[in-house]
């Protein structure tokens, strides 16, 4: 079915448009003399938290662009019990994001097991040599800092196996803490009801001092 076009609808239409634009209230980003208010999971820069990385490079075998670079080496942990075996764990020496071939991403948070990457909204970090770009452990770790705090959990959400874990052992820490301190309570109310017991006459130390 074809549609019956009335001669100059079109204009009409063109000219709406442009009046609606006109009338319209113009927005213009004050930056940098303010900040712009930006979503909370802006894709500015990577953060490393290291104590959370094994070194297990999965991060940097995934990266598309071949830019996180990682450097470790073995160490080796003597036995926890006599005639155990000893451990090896993989010690950090180097990480480093070049932000100058980094494309954001993000399939090195997302495949990090370990929760050691995670992203930072900033994104004033321009340089004007490129090799400044490349971004070592401290500086990833100073990123950290502006990292945001993760959402709330949902009000009906399952409590975390981590979280559950942590709140289990500071219980039982409390209590042994508690149970020592009665102890110690009760050792120190009888010692001095044994002091402010008087000497009987059988006393062999005759109630001298
Ligand atoms: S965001 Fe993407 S490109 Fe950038 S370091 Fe991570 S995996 Fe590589
Ligand atoms: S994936 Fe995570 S734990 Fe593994 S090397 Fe990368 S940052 Fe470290």
């Amino acid at each position: 079915m074809s549609r019956l076009s009335i001669p100059g609808s079109g204009l009409a239409k063109g000219l709406a448009v442009t009046l609606r634009t006109m009338t319209r209230k113009t927005v213009t980003e004050q930056y940098p003399d303010v900040q712009p208010d930006l979503a909370p999971r802006t894709r500015g820069v990577i953060g490393l938290f290291e104590e959370n990385c094994t070194v297990c490079m999965l991060c940097a075998r995934e990266c598309p662009d071949w830019c996180i670079y990682i450097d470790s080496h073995k160490e080796t942990i003597p036995a926890a019990t006599p005639g155990g075996r000893e451990r090896s764990r993989n010690v950090l020496d180097r990480f480093a994001i070049d932000f100058a071939l980094c494309m954001y991403c993000g399939i090195c948070i997302e495949v990090c097991p370990f929760d050691a990457l995670f992203w930072s909204p900033e994104f004033e970090y321009a340089e004007t040599d490129i090799h400044e770009l490349t971004h070592e452990r401290d500086k990833l770790r100073e990123w950290m800092w502006t990292v945001p705090a993760p959402p709330a959990l949902d009000p009906g959400a399952e409590e975390p196996k981590e979280i559950a874990a942590a709140r289990k052992t500071a219980e039982k820490l409390a209590a042994a803490q508690a149970e020592q301190a009665t102890q110690a309570t009760q050792a120190a109310q009888d010692a001095s009801a044994t002091e402010a017991t008087p000497a009987g006459p059988d006393d062999p130390q005759g109630g001298e001092a």
